[in-house]
C-alpha cells in the first residue's frame, strides 16, 4: 500500500505528520508565508508554507510551482476551524513530480464550449467534480435499492434488432451485413426476464439519436429499469416514489459537501418524501388550460408543459392514465376506459422535467398483437416478446429512471451534459 494519506482522510490525522500526493490548485503569496491550495481528487485542502519551517529551496517553490503541477507534500495536520476546509497542513517538505505547462483552465470564467472541449481537464475543477461525485453516489444507491429488495440484476443487450421507443431516435449500425440498432431501453428484455427471475433490473447506457437541442437530452444516457411480476400500475407508482426518495436521501446524507459546492438549496430536497402527488393526464391538461398554455389533448407534454405542471407541486408529481396514442405499444389498456393506457411519467419539481417513464404492461396477447399490427411493427422480430404472453402471462409493470436527469435535478444543474463524465449530444462526440 502507498504510504500517503488521501485528503479526504486528513481529519483522522490531527497533530500528526503525513504525506499527501496530488496537484497544485492555487497559490497565494504574502511575504514570509505562502498558501497552497492542494487537491488529490478526493478533496481540496489549504497548505501553509512558513519560511522558518522549510528549506530555502522549498520556500522558493512559490515562484516555480504552476497550477496543476504534480507534487508530494509532507506536513503536519492542524485544525483550522475558521478556514473553509476546517483543517490545514503546515508544510515541512515538498517534492515535485512535474511542473505543469501553462494550464488552459485558469481559475476564471470560461465559455461552456471551451470547457466542454477541455472536458478531460475540466473534470479537475470543483463544480464538475462535485456533480460527478453525486452521480457516483446516486448510481451506487440505484443498485443498493434494488439489491436490497429481492431484485435480480439482468443486463440487457446493447445491439438490438428492433426499436423499443419509436423509430425516430434509432441509431442504426451495420451488423455483419444486417441492420442492427443501439438499444433505446432494456425493457422488452426485462419483461421476458421477470418470468424467469420475478423481479429484475437492468442498468446501462441507452442510445437515442435526439435531434432537438434541449437541456435534458443526451444521445447516450444511463437508465435503470426495474421490472416486476404481479405489480399493477399502483404498485409500480408506490415503488417509484419510494425509489426516488431513497436516491435523494442518499445524495443529501452522503454528499453534503458536494451539494454545498453546487450551492444546492437543500430545503427543496428535504421535502422529497412519500407520498408523491398522483394526477391523471386529464387533470394535468386541466392545469395547463387553467394556466392559459396552448395544448391539444392527446399530445405528449413538452418541456414548457412539464415545467408549468411541476410549479404546482414541491415534490415530484406522477402523471398517469395517458391517451393510448401518445404512448408505446406495450402499455396496458385501462380496463375502465380503452382510450387510455396505464402509463405513468414522473416529473421532477423546479422544472427539471421527466425523470421516470413507466407503465403496467399489456399482458393480454390479443390486445398486444392488435397494437403491434396497428403500428405496423415487424411481428417476426417481436415473436419472442409475444411469447411472454403465451406461457403463463401475468400482470406486470416496470419503469425506467434516467440517471443523468435525476442527477441534474438533485444537483440543480443547468444542463444535463454536466451530469455525465463524457457527454454525447448531436454536436459533441469529442473528447
Ligand atoms: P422525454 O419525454 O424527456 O424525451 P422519454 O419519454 O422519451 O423522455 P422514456 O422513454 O420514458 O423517455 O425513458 C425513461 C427515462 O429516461 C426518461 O424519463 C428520462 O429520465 C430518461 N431519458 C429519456 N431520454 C433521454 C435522453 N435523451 N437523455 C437523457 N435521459 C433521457
Ligand atoms: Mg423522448
Ligand atoms: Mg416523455
Ligand atoms: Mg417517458
Amino acid at each position: 500500500m502507498p504510504d500517503h494519506v488521501l485528503v479526504k482522510h486528513v481529519p483522522d490525522y490531527i497533530d500528526r505528520e503525513i504525506t499527501l500526493r496530488g496537484w497544485v490548485y492555487n497559490i497565494r503569496k504574502s511575504g514570509k508565508i505562502w498558501f497552497l491550495i492542494f487537491r488529490d481528487g478526493t478533496n481540496w485542502i489549504q497548505c501553509v508554507v512558513l519560511k522558518n519551517e522549510v528549506s530555502e529551496e522549498v520556500f522558493e517553490m512559490k515562484n516555480t510551482l504552476t497550477q496543476e503541477s504534480s507534487i508530494e507534500i509532507r506536513g503536519l495536520v492542524q485544525k483550522a476551524p475558521r478556514q473553509e476546509f476546517g483543517y490545514e497542513i503546515l508544510v515541512k517538505d515538498i517534492k515535485i513530480y512535474q511542473i505543469a505547462e501553462e494550464y488552459p483552465i485558469a481559475l476564471k470564467e470560461h465559455g461552456i464550449e471551451f470547457l466542454l472541449d477541455n472536458r478531460h481537464l475540466w473534470l479537475r475543477s470543483r463544480k464538475p467534480n462535485a456533480v460527478l461525485k453525486v452521480r457516483a453516489e446516486v448510481e451506487n444507491a440505484c443498485r443498493d435499492f434494488f439489491n436490497e429488495r429481492d431484485f435480480v440484476l439482468v443486463d440487457s443487450p446493447m445491439f438490438t434488432p428492433n426499436a423499443a421507443e419509436g423509430t425516430t431516435t434509432l441509431f442504426e449500425t451495420d451488423y455483419f451485413g444486417r441492420k442492427a440498432y443501439l438499444t433505446q431501453s432494456g425493457q422488452l428484455y426485462s419483461e421476458a426476464a421477470i418470468m424467469a427471475f420475478n423481479k429484475t433490473y437492468c442498468f446501462g447506457p441507452c442510445f437515442r439519436a435526439e435531434k432537438s437541442k434541449t437541456r435534458r437530452h443526451l444521445t447516450e444516457f444511463w437508465m435503470i429499469e426495474p421490472e416486476m411480476a404481479f405489480y399493477d400500475i399502483h404498485d409500480n407508482m408506490d415503488l417509484a416514489e419510494e425509489f426516488v426518495s431513497y436516491l435523494v436521501e442518499r445524495a443529501v446524507t452522503h454528499c453534503p459537501e458536494e451539494l454545498k459546492i453546487l450551492e444546492r438549496d437543500l430545503s427543496k430536497l428535504e421535502k422529497i418524501i412519500p407520498p408523491f402527488p398522483r394526477i391523471t393526464y386529464d387533470e394535468a391538461v386541466d392545469i395547463l388550460k387553467k394556466k392559459g398554455l396552448d395544448f391539444e389533448w392527446g399530445n405528449d407534454f413538452g418541456a414548457p408543459h412539464e415545467t408549468a405542471i411541476s410549479e404546482d407541486f414541491d415534490k415530484p408529481v406522477m402523471i398517469w392514465k395517458w391517451p393510448a396514442e401518445t404512448k408505446a405499444f406495450y402499455m396496458k389498456r385501462d380496463p375502465e376506459d380503452e382510450r387510455y393506457v396505464l402509463g405513468v411519467d414522473m416529473i421532477a419539481p423546479e422544472g427539471f422535467g421527466e425523470i421516470i417513464g413507466g407503465s403496467q404492461r399489456e399482458d393480454d396477447i390479443d390486445k398486444l398483437l392488435a397494437r403491434i399490427q396497428k403500428e405496423n411493427l415487424p411481428e417476426e422480430i417481436f415473436n419472442w416478446f409475444i411469447d411472454v404472453r403465451r406461457y403463463g402471462s401475468v400482470p406486470h409493470s416496470g419503469f425506467g429512471l434516467g440517471l443523468e436527469r435525476t442527477v441534474q435535478w438533485i444537483c440543480g444543474s443547468h444542463h444535463i451534459r454536466e451530469c455525465i463524465p463524457w457527454p454525447r449530444t448531436m454536436v459533441r462526440l469529442n473528447p
